[in-house]
């Protein structure tokens, strides 16, 4: 299937360099667990989740669970599989619309994931709106109504350069008169005004809470999988400024960094709620840990 295809590079990079090193050693020594240190590390699993997992492998071998090389490859796919927080997706709320704000740096594929997420809920049956949040780019509207397009939805906007809470506030009471389903808030995410974007998330947020109290009911930060670890730092930036809610990590097709996926889990204790495997519109898919697990280890 699609997730597997997609983790295909990053499998290649992980679990076959794995099997590698099992077939090179008889015995596990120093220089064993020296070259897995270094198959994790750039299978971006990240320093810090790769130092516990190095841990719990010295334990296992400690506590006799792993003998030889070959005990290694199912050792580590539960261990990993423990350290994956499975958590689903925002479903319509009791009292609609359920308020969904997708922020991310610009270029991680954002504005898709948008259009991904509006076909997704519409053909579960939900009446969904798009707002066109990021008003910075006069682009970044007109991809919006592209996908609004293709996917049958309704988009709000206002001119280029104009106030983002505004259009998020809008957008709000839309889809509260058209009874819609869930509203999907597009932002800007130019970082190199990175105080004025925070600000700017605030200020949404706030105005988003006034109009409905529990709301946002999700806040989705967009990470590109092919940015590795800086993926990482992006999570911390944006979790400063806005309560993050989970992640969509895109481009896991295309990339050998899909190990970044364990280190976004362990390491900012947000859950990865979507990823991204692909541009077309169906290439968005729940993140169930077991499957991602499997698929990494297939
Ligand atoms: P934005 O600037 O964050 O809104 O980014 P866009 O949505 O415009 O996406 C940037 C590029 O990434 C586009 O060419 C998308 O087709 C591509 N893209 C987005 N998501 C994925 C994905 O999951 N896989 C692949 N291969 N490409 C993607």
């Amino acid at each position: 299937d699609k997730l597997k295809a997609g983790l295909e590079k990053t499998r290649k990079s992980f679990t076959e360099k794995i099997e590698q090193l099992v077939i090179g050693y008889a015995t596990i020594d120093d220089e064993f667990l020296d070259d897995l240190e270094a198959v994790l590390l750039s299978a971006d699993v990240g320093v810090a989740t790769t130092s516990k997992l190095m841990a719990e492998i010295r334990k296992g071998i400690k506590d006799k669970l792993i003998n030889s090389p070959d005990d290694l490859k199912p050792f580590l796919q539960e261990k990993i599989s423990a350290m994956l927080v499975g958590q689903s997706p925002a479903e319509a709320a009791h009292n609609p619309p359920t308020v969904i704000l997708v922020v991310g740096v610009n270029g991680v594929g954002k504005t898709t994931t948008i259009g991904k997420l509006a076909s997704y809920y519409c053909e579960n049956g939900k009446k969904v709106l798009l707002a066109a949040g990021d008003t910075f780019r006069a682009a970044a509207i007109d991809q919006i109504e592209i996908w609004g397009q293709r996917t049958g939805t309704e988009v709000i906007k206002h001119a280029e350069g104009s106030d983002p809470a505004a259009v998020a506030f809008d957008a709000v009471q839309a889809a509260k008169a058209r009874k819609a389903d869930m509203v999907i808030i597009d932002t800007a995410g130019r970082l190199h005004t990175k105080s004025n974007l925070m600000e700017e998330l605030k200020k949404i947020n706030r105005v988003i809470a006034k109009e409905i109290a529990d709301a946002p009911h999700e806040t989705l930060l967009v990470l590109d999988a092919t940015t590795g670890q800086n993926a990482i730092n992006q999570a911390k930036l944006f979790g400063d400024a806005v309560k993050l809610s989970g992640v969509v990590l895109t481009k896991l097709d295309g990339t050998a960094k899909g190990g970044v996926v364990i280190a976004i889990n362990n390491e900012l204790d947000l859950p990865v709620k979507w990823v991204g495997v692909g541009e077309g519109v169906n290439d968005l898919r729940p993140f169930v840990a077991a499957d991602f697990a499997a698929a990494l280890f297939a």
